[in-house]
């Protein structure tokens, strides 16, 4: 007998859940690239992304993971042999880091291990590089559930007088935690479709300042279709694209980007922020009576779209496990917490409330990650769902 069979809940950070609304819209026949409706949907659907990004500056849209994004924003803002700084708190700032490498230009790399930034190490690290172009941070790593302070960085970064452009990765955090693009002074930040915006993976977005757009000019990495030159207008489509548009993926994005603005985007950040006090409150009494610990101590400094726990030796594993095949709820794998005495990090896991989730999902979902470590033997202190139903309750 499995309890798993009925509507099953990805949990995980990305492919995120699919709205009906989404899903439905995309369900349709191929329409014309040329002109009409798809054409025609183009500039509204820019000017609510910016929205979502509270820019008023540039966009490019690409056919694309979060790894096009990484490789889009480098060849278009670096030279072969420029220096980053690189303030990296967990696998996807390394990840993106690591590209950087691969395309010629040298990160300088801040490790902060699992901890979000340290606004002393960040100083340290912009002093040491006065002629870095560029300093990247990661908003929310994914793999750690870290939240960076992306305003304190580029109030650092005017404080020391640093001319480099900053660039931030919110592929994990867009229309999830508060950010602001142009009141916060961020030149260069990517996102990605499949996350806080819904929709299913294959469109990239890559925003920029009028400052990176100038800088940017003269790049020697760019190639002709990462270019994000042709691709910052609405006005020739076909060009805009460079080639076919994702027609579909457009279909399915307008409707997500309705279905937030109708939210309203500070309804939808103050939603996921109830969401994960309530995960974190649930946290808290599970770690009273055995090894659950979250992977970042502080409550401010934690994104609000996903959250990295562990318990301890392979339970981590087995809870996955026990949730995905015993209960249809799936929770994410714990990505790059290696350590010695367990190489595969199975002690870690995360809990995704990034989206299209609402308080019976993260509620359910905690409820039955309660009921997987009775079902597993796994020590956990009591009244985690109680706790939680409290702290939505009183938000
Ligand atoms: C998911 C994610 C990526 C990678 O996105 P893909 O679409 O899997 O390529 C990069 N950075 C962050 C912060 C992410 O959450």
């Amino acid at each position: 007998m499995s309890l798993a069979n009925g509507r099953p809940y990805l949990a995980i950070p990305g492919p995120s859940v699919m709205p009906d609304r989404v899903l439905n819209a995309m369900h349709r026949a191929a329409p014309n690239i040329y002109e009409g409706s798809l054409v025609d949907m183009v500039a509204p659907l820019r000017a609510d992304l910016k929205r979502v990004a509270c820019t008023e500056q540039n966009l490019a849209i690409y056919i694309g993971n979060g790894h096009a994004t990484w490789e889009a924003a480098n060849t278009n803002v670096f030279r072969r042999g420029d220096k980053a700084v690189v303030l990296a708190t967990g696998r996807f700032g390394h990840g993106w880091a690591e590209h950087a490498r691969l395309l010629g230009v040298e990160p300088l790399i801040t490790d902060f291990g699992r901890e979000p930034i340290d606004l002393t190490r960040a100083e340290a690290a912009l002093k040491a590089a006065p002629d870095a172009r560029a300093v990247m941070v990661t908003h929310v790593d994914t793999a750690t559930s870290a939240l960076n302070d992306v305003a304190a960085v580029r109030r650092l970064m005017d404080d020391l007088g640093h001319p480099g452009l900053l660039m931030v990765d919110c592929i994990a955090s867009l229309a999830c935690d508060e950010f602001r693009m142009d009141d916060w002074g961020v030149d260069v930040m990517i996102s990605a479709s499949q996350k806080g915006l819904m929709t299913p993976p294959g469109l990239g977005f890559v925003f920029f300042s009028d400052k990176a757009k100038e800088v940017g000019k003269t790049s020697d990495l760019r190639t002709p279709y990462w270019d994000w030159t042709p691709r910052n207008t609405a006005q020739f489509f076909y060009e805009n694209w460079y080639g076919t548009a994702p027609t579909h993926h457009l279909f399915g994005l307008r409707e997500a980007l309705s279905m937030i603005h109708e939210e309203g985007l500070e309804n939808v950040w103050a939603r996921h922020s109830a969401l994960a006090r309530a995960v974190w409150t649930a946290a808290e009494a599970w770690g009273q009576g055995g090894a659950f610990r979250l992977n970042i101590q502080d409550p401010a400094r934690r994104g609000h779209s996903v959250t990295a726990a562990r318990l301890s030796g392979k339970d981590g594993t087995r809870l996955r496990q026990w949730c995905e095949h015993q209960a249809g709820v799936t929770l994410g794998i714990g990505l790059g917490m290696a350590e010695p005495g367990d190489p595969a990090g199975d002690a870690y896991f995360r809990i995704a409330h990034m989206g299209h989730v609402n308080a019976h999902m993260t509620l359910g979902a905690l409820a039955v990650m309660d009921t997987g470590m009775k079902a597993l033997g796994i020590d956990h202190g009591p009244g985690a769902v109680e706790a939680a139903a409290r702290a939505l309750a009183s938000d």
